[in-house]
């Protein structure tokens, strides 16, 4: 880990806000940007002094070698406000850690920690009116590096760019999803980057989940690379099943992504007393359950949607249909996660950081 001084980011403010230029009821998710955005660039073996100035776009040369090898990590995180109107994070210290993971697999130097939160707290006190409130309402975070040194030489960029982005989001809406499990195509592989947030993960699922969605799914859930036996994940979101009343989801893995949410339904349930087992649910034990009926959810975690519920999962071209049960999993959790990022309950955990 790159360690460097102060960061004392400079801040180039906006002339004039287009807060009221924007319709907060009719959002697209994350094609709207706030006010302001971070930049920190890498040179000379160090992170230069980080500005934040207005939202706009880069003068980048077409030879900058994330266009030609994909030299490119990001994180997705979001802001919330309160009924008293203070913003909070969910977790941050999780994204922070994750995208020097994520760096590390693509051979991205670090980033420092002071650079990060001071840049983070900064935006967010000057983009303060984009988080809006409401229980539907979020700022979703967008950090991200790319490798920006000139030359299509094929080895690691000596350049980087560090920049965070934030978007206003609306609730998703939770439409139950159709999935379809992965008998061809896969996501990641044993000693690859499925682990890591590479942009490129995103651009080689696209692919495979458009073929998917002329079938009429919605999503993939991935299994593993080598005999596509083990249910790994659900699009871009881990996955977790009901059996009984067992929640169970995979260990994580060089081919499964930590999820923030994911870890954090674990701990709630944990705190709760509903039981949970961490393992490899194969496709057959899937079917085995919905045969005999102890299969009673299947929902995706992610932080842009929080809690996804599956309605029906396709097998060997068969569909398999599920009711949601009264009592389901599938709402209490996602409950519990916003009740905590809203401040609406006691957070327990220490989860919650105000800005
Ligand atoms: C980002 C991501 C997730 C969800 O992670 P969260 O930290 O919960 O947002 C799950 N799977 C993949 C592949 C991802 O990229």
């Amino acid at each position: 880990m790159t360690t460097q001084e102060n960061s004392n980011v400079i801040v180039n403010q906006a002339e004039k806000s287009r807060l009221n230029e924007v319709d907060f009821d009719n959002l697209t998710f994350g094609n709207i940007f706030s006010d302001h955005m971070f930049e920190c660039d890498y040179k000379d073996g160090k992170w230069q002094t980080p500005t934040i100035k207005p939202y706009g776009p880069l003068l980048i040369s077409p030879g900058a070698k994330v266009f030609h090898y994909g030299q490119a990590v990001f994180e997705g995180m979001k802001a919330f406000k309160d009924e008293a109107g203070d913003v909070f994070l969910f977790r941050p210290e999780k994204n922070f850690e994750r995208i020097n993971k994520s760096s590390k697999r693509m051979a991205i130097p670090e980033f420092p920690k002071n650079f990060f939160f001071e840049g983070l707290n900064t935006l967010l006190d000057l983009d303060k009116e984009w988080v809006r409130p409401g229980a539907d309402s979020s700022l979703y975070i967008r950090p991200f590096v790319i490798a920006t040194q000139v030359g299509v030489s094929a080895s690691p960029a000596n350049e980087y760019k560090f920049m965070i982005l934030m978007s206003p989001v609306q609730a998703y809406y939770n439409k139950d999803v159709k999935v379809i499990i992965a008998q061809e195509y896969s996501r990641s592989a044993d000693g690859g980057v499925g682990a890591a947030k590479a942009a490129g993960n995103y651009g080689a699922q696209f692919y495979p989940t458009n073929l998917a969605k002329e079938k009429g799914y919605d999503q993939v859930i991935w299994t593993d690379s080598n005999e596509h036996k083990y249910l790994e994940e659900a699009g871009t979101m881990n996955v977790f099943f009901r059996i009984n009343d067992t929640l169970i989801t995979a260990p994580t893995s060089d081919r499964i992504l930590d999820g923030v949410t994911r870890d954090s339904v674990l701990a709630i349930a944990k705190r709760d007393g509903i039981k949970t087992d961490v393992k490899k649910l194969t496709v057959d034990e899937l079917l085995a359950a919905y045969k005999d009926g102890s299969l009673k959810e299947i929902f995706g975690s992610g932080t842009a949607a929080v809690i996804s519920p599956v309605c029906s999962f396709s097998y060997n071209d068969i569909d398999y249909d599920l009711v949601k049960p009264e009592d389901s999993y599938f709402t209490r959790f996602k409950k519990e996660l916003k009740d905590i990022q809203y401040n609406r309950a006691e957070d327990t955990f220490g989860w919650r950081v105000k800005i």
